[in-house]
């Protein structure tokens, strides 16, 4: 006789959905957007508050789910940056959409395997096909692209087919394939993740050589194709340029089609790390800001930053299919044999989210023309801030034509960081504090689809206010 199964019961409403969790779920959403709009930015408990808070509660007794959401919720209301705020001007990351949102719950609760296409073809073709669009918009029409958990494993994935390209053994020898050491090209000002990428990828973190920039946050290219000679010389192997399109700290768009005929003179890898402002393929008025992205071998592109979906939606773009197809193959006798284009053997994660659904709800919630909205108002926005910043004696130091402004008052003796900090103790905005060639600047992005003219008016009576209390 077989042991009665033990009930799920008092719990089943972990384990089975009910209306009632889903509309406290809801009711704490609501909270957040509401918060989002109107409430504190900066944490409302210091961090020794909220470790001694989680700290004494313990994990041996269930609360229940009701009582698990609302204290998981409260938790994050006190204690976290609200990052997705309409005045958290310091983030790339900004708020997220609703679709997006949606979205990634009907695939939480779903939770489709995707890493082969045989189980998953209905989330697999739909991923793939917003991959498609992304391509096209890109004029990479005849590559590949798929979803990655964010900008960083999209670079580390050019690395990866980069070297490939560069030696074909590398996927047997590793590093050993080169002879001596592979060395790839940034600007002093893009993304350090090309550290950890190089580190991690086992080439060594003396493979990234960062190329100066011409002072106003762009890559020298007279100084790009002179260290590339110089690294030759002394028997280095370069293999990739990867120039940045939107600087992290300032926007800056690296010169991309003289990076492009230096990688092809030198015969080595073209990537562009387009995480953040890549997003513009979507902006029919301003996709031209990005002329050149054609150009490359492959694009690193977040839909997690500009284009308003939850975290952990990075892309990457190839221009050929099969740079991709060998650099993650493997076969094991526990997956059935695929269709060959199984995303656990081209991509580098294995069990596998259907991160797409995320761009693909906004794509067919809003259509381009909700993004062209939501970028229209951006712009407007950081035209607004400049003008401001500059009518109350800030000094704007970068010239990007995105909208992220660097600027300081050091000429006034004012430190920014000081500045940064007295900003996030009144509480009501929130901006970055970055080193922008050399010099250290306050940073505001205004990429959230929830900010207003007015949220803008906060930040600069709130960044005169620290001034004046600073000095
Ligand atoms: C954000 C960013 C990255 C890193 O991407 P993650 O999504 O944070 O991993 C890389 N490059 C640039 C230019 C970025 O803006």
């Amino acid at each position: 006789m077989t042991p009665d199964l033990p009930e799920l019961t008092p719990l089943d409403s972990a384990f089975y959905p009910a209306l009632d969790s889903m509309d406290l779920a809801t009711r704490h959403i609501l909270e957040s957007y509401a918060e989002m709009r109107t409430g504190r930015v900066a944490p409302e408990w210091p961090l020794a508050q909220t470790e001694e808070t989680i700290g004494e509660l313990e994990f041996k007794n269930g609360l229940g789910l009701e009582g698990a959401v609302s204290e998981a919720h409260q938790l994050m209301e006190k204690g976290d940056l609200l990052s997705a705020s309409a005045r958290c001007f310091g983030y790339f990351n900004p708020t997220s959409a609703w679709p997006g949102v949606m979205g990634d719950l009907l695939v939480a609760a779903r939770n489709p395997q995707i890493c082969l296409t045989s189980h998953a073809p209905a989330s697999t073709t739909m991923e793939r096909s917003v991959s498609k669009f992304v391509l096209a918009r890109l004029g990479l029409e005849n590559g590949t692209a798929h979803f990655t958990s964010g900008g960083s494993e999209a670079n580390e994935t050019a690395v990866l087919v980069a070297l490939c390209r560069a030696r074909p053994d590398y996927l047997e020898k590793g590093v050993f394939a080169f002879g001596g050491q592979p060395t790839l090209y940034v600007s002093a000002e893009s993304h350090m993740a090309w550290v950890k990428i190089a580190k991690a990828t086992g080439i060594g973190s003396r493979a990234v050589r960062l190329v100066q920039t011409t002072g106003d946050g762009c890559m020298d290219v007279v100084a790009l194709q002179s260290a590339i000679k110089a690294d030759r010389k002394v028997g280095m192997i370069p293999f990739m340029i990867a120039a940045t399109c939107g600087t992290t700290s300032a926007g800056m768009i690296d010169p991309l089609a003289s990076c492009a005929k230096i990688a092809g003179l030198e015969d080595v890898h073209f990537h562009i790390d387009a995480a953040w402002a890549g997003a513009l393929i979507f902006d029919e008025k301003r996709k031209t800001l990005l002329d050149g992205i054609e150009t490359a071998d492959s694009v690193t592109i977040d839909a997690h930053k500009w284009l308003a979906v939850p975290m952990g939606a990075g892309m990457i773009a190839l221009r050929e299919k099969h740079y991709a197809a060998n650099v993650f193959s493997v076969q094991t006798s526990y997956m059935p044999e695929g269709d060959g284009e199984d995303m656990y053997i081209t991509t580098n994660q294995w069990s596998r989210r259907f991160i797409g659904i995320r761009l693909w709800m906004m794509l067919r919630t809003l259509g381009l023309n909700g993004y062209q909205t939501m970028f229209d108002r951006h712009f407007a926005l950081a035209a607004y801030l400049r003008e401001q910043l500059e009518h109350h004696g800030w000094v704007i130091r970068n010239e990007s034509k995105l909208p992220v402004i660097v600027f300081d008052d050091w000429l006034n003796g004012v430190d920014s960081q000081k500045i940064a900090d007295q900003v996030e103790n009144q509480g009501r905005a929130w901006l970055g504090r970055v080193n922008f060639e050399g010099q250290s600047v306050l940073r505001a992005c205004t990429t959230s689809f929830l900010t207003e003219y007015d949220d803008i008016d906060i930040l600069i009576s709130e960044l005169n206010t620290a001034r004046k209390a600073i000095s």
